[in-house]
């Protein structure tokens, strides 16, 4: 087992130790038997959040409503979820209420898919109640249960299920496809941040093509937000060569590429899913950045104004595309910028008035831009008598 489980193993001893039943559950069963990395451990367990608070000294009430307790133990975290039930999904969002069980059966039971519903002893021994193994062997995403009621209860099992597709390069079993292509109107009804995870998640998998064509077959994307148009732009994204993206921006770097949004349109479309600012600013200026490359006049101004971050991020979109730059090169020309940001220029709004005896105003802030842009295109050099003596000329 891998050491994440080995060094958990106490904590479910002392669970067992206590009389409860305790496994391991969730993505890191379905990774390990799959020979994947594995993040985070999740432990389910027949004791209720009360019983599981006494048995460690140290607990952390993280989901306490829906019986999730945080351990810690020897300088770790480990996320323990009782058994429960969820009923009634009224808005198609979230349960109703949950209730606690003791059964393993009816928790795993209220999973999405079956290779999620996998738990393991801390032997290693698994127990497969609704034939997870056999879908983790074939390549299969198959619901848990009556696939149109399970995507009924919790429409964003739709986009987790195409997410997976996308991330293990699995194939979606028939009739799980089926129900996902009849309830996609109700993904409508789930909280953007939500589907936004399984969005970024299914781009940055192993085979997105395959989620993205999932995700197109059965209309999902008309109910994302802002996403009824991009019909022509999925498919352009589905005829690449190859497509491995790197992070979130470059994901929607090409995205907003290929749909030739303006900056104002970018900021439009990432507002609608409720992305952060600081993603929203690096997007715009990536998304600007890659015809630029195409069209090789990536000049020194850009590359100091740009930043290193969003030249790369604009460049794996571009080496996507069949013409990006070598990135060695791209660093190379970046690292070799005379200055990165205006705070190293040698003189600063201060330094001028005394020197040059001028007032604060729009003289001093043009006279300052002036100098940056020189210096950074190698005009004149950054040092402080040169900067005084070539402001000196302009104030002339
Ligand atoms: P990842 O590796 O991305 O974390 P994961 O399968 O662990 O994938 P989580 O969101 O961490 O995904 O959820 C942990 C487990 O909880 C899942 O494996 C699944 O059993 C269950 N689960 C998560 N979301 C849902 C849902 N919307 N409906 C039903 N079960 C869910
Ligand atoms: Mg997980």
């Amino acid at each position: 087992l891998p050491v994440e489980f080995e060094e958990a193993k106490e904590v479910l001893g002392a669970i067992q130790q206590a009389g409860f039943e305790a496994y391991f559950v969730g993505g890191s069963v379905r990774d390990t038997i799959l020979g994947l990395k594995i993040h985070d451990v999740d432990i389910a367990t027949s004791a209720y959040p009360s019983e599981v608070k006494k048995i460690f000294k140290k607990t952390v009430d993280t989901g306490i409503e829906h019986g999730t307790v945080t351990v810690l133990d020897h300088g770790r975290a480990y996320e323990i979820t009782t058994f429960r039930t969820e009923s009634t999904y009224q808005d198609f969002r979230r349960p109703d209420h949950v209730e606690f069980v003791r059964s393993l059966r009816d928790d795993l039971k209220r999973r999405d898919l079956t290779i999620n519903a996998l738990a393991m002893k801390p032997n290693g021994e698994i127990i497969d109640l609704f034939d997870g193994l056999d879908d983790l062997k074939r390549g299969r995403i198959r619901a848990v249960g009556v696939a149109e009621e399970r995507f009924h209860e919790d429409a964003l099992r739709m986009m987790r299920a195409v997410r997976f597709a996308s991330q293990l390069d699995f194939i979606i079993e028939e009739n799980t496809l089926n129900a996902i292509q009849h309830h996609a109107p109700l993904l409508a009804k789930v909280a953007v941040e939500r589907i936004h995870v399984e969005w970024v998640k299914l781009l940055l998998g192993r085979n997105p093509q395959a989620g993205l064509t999932d995700f197109l077959a059965t209309d999902l994307y008309l109910y994302c937000p802002l996403f009824d148009d991009k019909e022509a732009v999925f498919r352009k994204i589905l005829q690449l060569k190859t497509l491995q993206i790197r992070n979130e921006e470059s994901a929607w770097t090409l995205l907003c590429y290929l749909s030739s949004l303006s900056s104002s349109s970018v900021k439009k479309l990432l507002r609608a899913w409720k992305s952060s600012n600081g993603l929203i600013d690096n997007v715009i200026v990536a998304t600007r950045l890659v015809p630029m490359i195409k069209q090789q006049r990536l000049d020194t101004w850009t590359y100091y104004k740009s930043g290193l971050l969003c030249l790369k991020i604009a460049n794996d979109v571009a080496t996507i595309l069949g013409f990006g730059i070598n990135q060695a090169i791209l660093e190379k020309k970046y690292a070799a910028l005379p200055i990165k940001n205006k705070h190293e220029l040698k003189v600063n709004g201060g330094i001028l008035i005394r020197s040059l005896k001028i007032k604060p105003g729009p003289q001093l802030g043009e006279i300052l831009r002036k100098l940056e842009f020189k210096v950074v295109v190698g005009e004149i050099e950054n040092q402080q008598e040169v900067l005084l003596a070539a402001a000196a000329e302009w104030v002339k």
